[in-house]
């Protein structure tokens, strides 16, 4: 037994010698590299990387401590995501040192999604989702948009994307129901709206509102127009589109009424006359002209020019129209050139309504009027022909009421109104319109239907009526 432990004593003295021996200091210098700063660096890709070096000290025995110089190997891309290692060496006669850096280029920062149309996107029930399209760029790799992977889900879709450094982004769009409700159109007053022939049509107004974009008046479009000489049933349309184009809409009915029948007595006259006067014509409408004249049983009086429809006066003359003259061509300055100029123009067109009519005309009209200044530059010309076609057994009239459908007036309704404000309370009303005009023809029909209803009379002009001239102005 004492001989196992004697062994064991003895053995471990052995080792314990082979270890001294073992661990002993090197015999001749000894080197220590130290790199400076830190030994592990971590560098966000595209930081630049500084190369700090590093320190190699040297001692032999009890010698001072000696700075050597250093080696250093291997680079750092800093634009390369990696680990690098840079090696230092120093060598100090036998001995060689050497210390290690390590460096690591990292990349942490997330790519970027774009989602085209924004994040939101609004779907009507049923529909289905329509992608308007992402991009994803990522600061290192460039465009990953082929690697954004697509979930859809119910009420969103979500696009996820990695990067090569495993940085991951996610964006998300909302689908949201879209809004199918139209906008409510509400009228104020009445849904039918019954007016007297000639009634002006106050709009009582309207309200819309939109459940998502509340009070949407002022977008309102009405579309339809009442014409208050027509008697008819008009409709008025009120719409108005919110922002997903559902169309909100209210209708309004106008009647416009007939003309009332003039009460009794009042309809046998109101004393007061009217003379419906046509100049520059015959022309391709004056038939029409005749016809509706002859069906309301009214007589007219035109002031003709030589057309190539001048023969239409001889139906004129013939169902009781007065045809008067106004000249032949019309042309200003050619007839106020002179007084021959003038009367030779008048005789032309004399002698054509004789020819149709077989009658001399008596009634004429200066083209312009006899107050107009249009013949200016032959002084007194116009006092001179208004004696002398007295003299020559004329009757020339002017006008009272214009019904502007030679300048202003376009429309059958502004004709009319027209004529309405000029006739106004005169007792007689000379009213100039152009039987060449379409819209005046047009207008006709209603003149006389609202002249009959207020009691007013409607007559040809003679020479031994009312006279209307204009103060001459030249
Ligand atoms: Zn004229």
């Amino acid at each position: 037994m004492k001989k196992i432990v004697f062994a064991v004593a003895v053995l471990c003295i052995a080792v314990a010698i082979v270890l001294v021996f073992a661990l002993r200091p090197a015999s001749g210098p000894v080197l220590r590299v130290e790199p400076a700063g830190e030994r592990d660096i971590v560098l966000e890709y595209g930081q630049t990387y500084e190369e700090a070096g590093a320190e190699a000290v040297a001692w032999e025995g009890l010698s001072k401590d000696r700075i050597v110089p250093v080696e250093t190997e291997g680079t750092v891309d800093a634009q390369k995501v990696g680990t690098y290692m840079v090696r230092y060496r120093a060598r100090y006669k036998d001995s060689v040192g050497t210390a290690y850096r390590r460096v690591r280029v990292v990349d942490t920062q997330a790519p970027v999604i774009q989602l085209s149309g924004g994040q939101d996107q609004y779907i009507r029930p049923g529909e289905p989702f329509v992608e308007e399209g992402y991009s994803a760029a990522d600061n290192y790799d460039g465009d990953i948009t082929a690697q954004v992977q697509v979930k859809q889900t119910d009420d969103a879709v979500i696009y996820t994307v990695t990067d090569s450094s495993g940085n991951v982004s996610v964006a998300t769009r909302r689908l949201l129901p879209a809004d199918t409700v139209a906008p409510v159109v509400t009228l104020k007053g009445d849904k039918r709206v019954v007016l007297a022939w000639g009634d002006g049509y106050p709009e009582p107004g309207f309200t819309a509102v939109d459940n998502c974009e509340g009070d949407v008046t002022s977008r309102v479009k009405v579309s339809g127009s009442v014409s208050i000489y027509r008697p008819g049933t008009y409709t008025l349309t009120y719409s108005v589109a919110d922002a997903f184009g559902n169309v909100g809409s209210a209708t309004r009915e106008v009647v416009v009424k007939e003309w009332e029948p003039a009460p009794e007595g009042e309809a046998n006259g109101n004393g007061k006359v009217i003379y419906l006067t046509f100049d520059d014509g015959p022309g391709p409408h004056t038939d029409r002209l005749l016809d509706i004249l002859k069906a309301h049983d009214v007589k007219a009086t035109f002031f003709v020019v030589d057309t190539k429809y001048i023969s239409t006066v001889k139906r004129a003359a013939e169902e009781g129209h007065a045809v008067g003259i106004h000249t032949a061509t019309h042309v200003f300055k050619d007839i106020y050139a002179s007084e021959e100029a003038y009367f030779a123009d008048l005789e032309q067109i004399r002698k054509q309504v004789e020819t149709y009519t077989g009658t001399s005309p008596v009634l004429m009209r200066f083209p312009g009027g006899s107050s107009n200044t249009i013949s200016k530059s032959n002084k007194g010309i116009m006092t001179r022909l208004a004696a002398l076609v007295e003299e020559k057994g004329y009757t020339y009239f002017d006008w009272n009421v214009d019904s502007k459908d030679a300048g202003g007036a376009t429309t059958p309704e502004e004709v009319l109104s027209n004529v309405i404000e000029g006739v106004g309370n005169k007792s007689h009303s000379v009213v100039l319109m152009h039987d060449i005009k379409s819209y005046t023809v047009d207008a006709v029909e209603w003149i006389i239907r609202w002249g009959k209803s207020c009691g007013y009379t409607f007559a040809v002009l003679t020479p031994d009526g009312p006279t209307c001239h204009h103060v001459i102005n030249n």
